[in-house]
């Protein structure tokens, strides 16, 4: 599949699988809106040398938060693209507190490029904070938020400075909007 397609059916297959979800906030955005702007975020990182993980980035919660399987995403695009999605699911037998402890300790095991793709979407998440926080969040659970969102990116490690930029900012913005 050459590099512009494998993007577009990403982008079409995203929107179709998430097509009755919006965002948590206020605003109830479209959840393709989170997509688009973690993909972007990425492809930026990687100077648009990486479309298997763009690719990755409009899917990466297809398999956690719709019916797609890592078999289907396999089949429709390609083993690298299905690792990379699975690399940045939640196991969801596990309880909501262990996932996000798991998602700390785990940071560091990453490849390289699951760890652009979480920071990307710390980073949009963080984001949705400061511009549509969910209606029933208090100062405390966004500012828990926001603390633990850190300490995944800090478990991370070495990614690209221009995105961490991003990151450092969304969390500055997002503090100050508590
Ligand atoms: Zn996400």
């Amino acid at each position: 599949m050459n590099d512009l397609l494998v993007v577009a059916r990403a982008f079409n297959f995203a929107s179709q699988r998430h097509s009755k979800q919006r965002r948590k906030g206020e605003a109830q955005e479209p959840y393709i809106n989170h997509l688009a702007e973690v993909a972007l975020l990425v492809t930026e990182a990687t100077k648009g040398k990486d479309p298997n993980l763009v690719a990755a980035a409009l899917l990466h919660d297809t398999i956690e938060d719709t019916d797609t399987t890592c078999e289907e995403l396999a089949i429709c695009f390609n083993d690298d693209i299905a690792n990379l999605v699975n690399e940045v699911t939640d196991d969801k037998t596990l309880r909501k507190e262990e996932r996000k402890k798991l998602q700390i300790t785990n940071a560091s095991k990453k490849t390289q490029r699951a760890k652009i793709l979480k920071v990307a979407d710390k980073t949009s998440n963080l984001r949705s904070i400061t511009k549509s926080p969910p209606k029933n969040w208090d100062s405390l659970r966004k500012a828990e938020y926001i603390d633990w969102a850190m300490r995944v990116v800090a478990g991370l490690g070495d990614v690209p400075r221009e995105l961490k930029g991003h990151f450092d900012t969304a969390v500055e913005k997002a503090r100050n909007s508590v």
